[in-house]
């Protein structure tokens, strides 16, 4: 989504803006958000765990899409359509249009000063993608904690985006029960894991994503990831590994764990 969009908008500046559901934005009022984005200059779209972060020099806008947000960027001239949910429009100085859209509205905007941004972004652990996140740096981030694995890899305090989806999958091409506590892995479990995390978040990410529902690429087309999943959403169906059918709790953290009984001991 983000690489999409920082072709599409960086450099452009925000001439005028229309906030169309108000209690997306979190953290300022509504009209303390639209003077903040108000000829602002977006020099740069990029990630930060689940969320889309425009820096525009005097504040950075934060938008954590959930599972139904998704920026469209159209003529300026073409209809807003209230049906396609849009959240958050800004008209850009090139004629054109961003729009922020989020049929759910499970999304979250938020606009922070640089130093609430700083503050923001301390509070979330270590990007898996980032080159220099090692298997002993995450090894060490596992070793404190006694929780099921599964739920560490998911805390966003501990490690960046991922998220559900990711974790069950992840866990599997590494061979690790979900609910096993996060300090008895072993050194080489951390150095695996790791890795398929890794690969797992790049191959989806060169998907565009997963769609089970709601979520639409930035080409408002469905992501490609779900194609390959291994294990989520395939309770009951055959191991791609093994054959053994596919087992689900929802016992590790109220969330659906599927998993096989017989490559994940
Ligand atoms: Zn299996």
């Amino acid at each position: 989504m983000v690489r999409v969009l920082r072709r599409q908008v960086r450099g452009r500046t925000i001439v005028r803006s229309r906030l169309i559901r108000d209690d997306v934005v979190k953290n300022r009022s509504r009209s303390a958000f639209l003077r903040g984005i108000r000829r602002a200059e977006i020099r740069d779209v990029y990630r930060r765990a689940k969320n889309a972060v425009f820096d525009m020099k005097e504040y950075t806008l934060v938008v954590q899409p959930g599972m139904t947000g998704s920026f469209h960027v159209t003529d300026a001239s073409t209809p807003v359509v209230l049906s396609d949910y849009p959240v958050l429009t800004m008209a850009l100085d090139d004629g054109r249009r961003l729009t922020y859209r989020d049929v759910r509205r499970l999304g979250r905007i938020y606009l922070l000063r640089p130093d609430e941004w700083q503050s923001f972004s301390a509070r979330i652990g270590p990007e898996p993608l980032d080159p220099a996140l090692t298997a002993e740096t995450f090894g060490a981030v596992l070793r404190r904690s006694r929780q099921a694995i599964k739920k560490v890899i998911m805390d966003q305090r501990r490690l960046a985006g991922v998220g559900n989806i990711y974790a069950n999958e992840a866990l599997f091409v590494s061979g690790i029960d979900p609910s096993r506590p996060a300090d008895s892995l072993t050194a080489s479990d951390c150095r695996r894991l790791l890795a398929a995390i890794q690969d797992i978040l790049r191959a989806a990410v060169a998907a565009e994503g997963t769609t089970i529902r709601d979520y639409r690429t930035a080409s408002g087309k469905p992501g490609g990831f779900q194609t390959q999943l291994f294990v989520y959403g395939r309770e009951g169906e055959p191991c791609r590994n093994c054959g053994t059918p596919l087992a689900a709790t929802h016992t590790i953290d109220a969330r659906t764990t599927v998993f096989c009984y017989r490559c994940q001991r």
